[in-house]
């Protein structure tokens, strides 16, 4: 007899319970604050499997002779339509003397949870990247 994978519906969200923030319902892991949410070796092996489709990283440093600045960091997100579908503030704070700070942004993509069939080969995470969103015309 198969293992009868649960199905779920891709793109369901629930609530973290230890940070309330809005994650996919298929994570074992919260991404955000890191905390096991059930014991489920397959959504593990999954969201380990997840390949970055993009990622930006930047480091902004106050010059030392400037006035302190305030600084806020927003993520906002369109769909294919150009309608912004989400929009949050995820950081404020302020930055003086020589002081600096890292952004990082990453979105990560899931295997797809359909099972493999037996005596295919498995999917390697990493050989081929995934295609770029928004460069075709
Ligand atoms: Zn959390």
């Amino acid at each position: 007899m198969s293992v009868a994978s649960r199905p779920m519906t891709p793109g369901k969200t629930r609530a973290c319970p230890h940070c309330k923030a809005t994650i996919l319902e298929s994570l074992s892991i919260c991404p955000g604050c890191l905390h096991h949410l059930r014991f489920d070796q397959e959504a593990a092996k999954r969201q380990v499997a997840a390949s970055s489709a993009l990622r930006v990283e930047g480091v902004i440093q106050h010059p030392p002779r400037e006035e302190p600045w305030e600084y806020f960091v927003v993520i906002a997100v369109r769909n294919d339509r150009g309608e912004e579908v989400a929009r949050q503030v995820v950081g404020v704070g302020a930055l003086q003397g020589t002081e600096k700070r890292t952004f990082t942004f990453s979105v990560e993509i899931l295997p797809p949870q359909a099972p493999v069939p037996q005596g295919a080969p498995p999917p390697k995470p990493g050989s081929a990247p995934p295609p770029a969103a928004g460069l075709k015309r």
